[in-house]
């Protein structure tokens, strides 16, 4: 009897249902729900995961510092009208931590910070601090996809399978990106396989891909670079012959230029290799205007630089 009435029900639906409904069911017609985040490696994290049914709002735009950056007040009413707050944490954001707790405890809505969900044995820190920037390392920035992830899914499970498939999807573009940033540090000899930048935004990459790094200006872009950090990066530079050292789409040139010019001096001629994102991404609709395309933008003008190509 049962059976029967199962079996009459599976007929009814199959009858009554288009055949793309399973695939659709979840989608949204219109943006249902609000996200903020603060920098462009979370928003656009966020925009593939929550699909038709996120708007996302980045606060920092290409070329902002989120070490420096401070909450305006039209940043505080983005907070307040905002559904769901992603950030980095791990101190990315120094300046803000503040309003997050503040708009966490008097809204109760989430806020979230997704660098938080990698486990702390895999966790890197510099000078007291923990280093902030996880999305250096894909496969670490999966771990901030899955926060993402199952945040939306747990305050709007409507659409959970439909931000599950996004999610699957989405790493699955993230695994194979991973592959290619291993496969073309590894085209780099081993000597030159060296990358001087002006802030330590690296040290993920660096562990992850089997580059050393060496940033004179250290984890923030607070922090002074002094004469003999200077005279140190040269002597690096000259001894192991280094072709080129880049600069950050974030962070003031100058000491990039020093660098350069006092390597010169010592008759050997380093050159700017290109401008890498570090924390910020490239301009809307472009390539690097993307996580994926940041991180592959990046990789590869690190290799033909330290090709000397
Ligand atoms: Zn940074």
């Amino acid at each position: 009897m049962v059976r029967a009435a199962v079996m009459a029900l599976a007929v009814f639906m199959l009858l009554v249902l288009p055949a793309d409904a399973q695939s659709s069911v979840d989608e949204c017609a219109a943006p249902e729900i609000n996200v903020l985040a603060t920098v462009g490696m979370i928003a656009d994290v966020a925009a593939n995961i929550g699909g038709t049914c996120v708007e996302v709002r980045a606060l920092m735009g290409p070329g902002v510092d989120p070490h420096l950056y401070s909450a305006t007040e039209r940043d505080v009413e983005y907070l307040f009208d905002a559904d769901v707050i992603f950030y980095g944490g791990l101190h990315l954001e120094a300046r803000m931590i503040d309003v997050f707790e503040q708009v966490r405890e008097g809204l109760h809505k989430p806020v979230v910070a997704v660098s938080e969900r990698v486990p702390e044995e895999l966790r890197l820190s510099a000078d007291d601090y923990p280093d902030p920037h996880v999305w250096m390392d894909v496969s670490l920035w999966m771990s901030a996809a899955e926060e993402i992830r199952d945040t939306l899914v747990t305050y709007y499970p409507a659409h959970a399978d439909y931000f599950r498939a996004n999610t699957d999807a989405y790493l699955a573009q993230m695994s194979e990106l991973d592959q290619y940033v291993r496969d073309q540090i590894a085209r780099i000899p081993e000597e030159q396989r060296l990358l001087v930048t002006a802030h330590d935004a690296f040290q993920y990459f660096s562990r992850a891909y089997g580059i050393e790094v060496y940033a004179p200006q250290g984890i923030s872009t607070q922090a002074e670079v002094g004469v003999q950090d200077i005279r140190d990066t040269i002597r690096l530079l000259v001894e192991r012959r280094i072709p080129a050292i880049f600069v950050e789409t974030s962070v003031s040139p100058d000491v990039i230029e020093a660098i350069i010019a006092g390597a010169g001096a010592q008759g050997h001629a380093v050159t700017i290799g290109g401008s890498l994102f570090s924390d910020a991404m490239g301009d809307a609709g472009t390539p690097e205007g993307t996580y994926l395309g940041m991180i592959r933008a990046n990789t590869d003008t690190i290799v033909s630089g330290l090709l000397g190509e």
